[in-house]
């Protein structure tokens, strides 16, 4: 899917909208939750627009994803003591950004009965 121009994501994705990404490479791109709910809270983000994980993403991309987290943890000094990803997926998934983004939390306690994500 391409670039939609009235999606958050997709501008910060662009460089339309100034971020300090984290990691980026052709597919992904990662950078700070603008309200972080831990330590450390950075949002994973597919550069092309997909609404979410059920938006038949390539699996180059998921691939793509699934190594940036490993190298934002590592960046972030998470690696070792661990976090938690998560990808709130629509209505009941309390999704409010509707471009696929995995969450990666820590450098705290999370509790692990709660949907810290949100
Ligand atoms: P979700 O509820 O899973 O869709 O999460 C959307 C997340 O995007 C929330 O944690 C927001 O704080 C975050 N967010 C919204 N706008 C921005 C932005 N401009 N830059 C960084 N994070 C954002
Ligand atoms: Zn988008």
């Amino acid at each position: 899917m391409s670039a939609q121009d009235d999606c958050i994501f997709c501008r910060i994705a662009a460089g339309e909208i100034p971020s300090d990404f984290l990691y980026e490479d052709d597919l992904v791109v990662a950078f700070p939750d603008i309200s972080p709910l831990a330590p450390v809270h950075v949002l994973v983000v597919p550069k092309e627009h997909y609404e979410n994980i059920m938006d038949d993403v390539p699996a180059e991309t998921l691939s793509a994803l699934a190594h940036a987290i490993g190298i934002v943890a590592e960046k972030t000094g998470i690696d070792k003591t661990g976090f938690r990803c998560i990808a709130n997926t629509g209505d009941d998934g309390g999704q409010t950004v509707h471009h696929l983004h995995i969450h990666v939390l820590g450098g705290r306690p999370l509790d692990p009965n709660a949907g810290e994500g949100k």
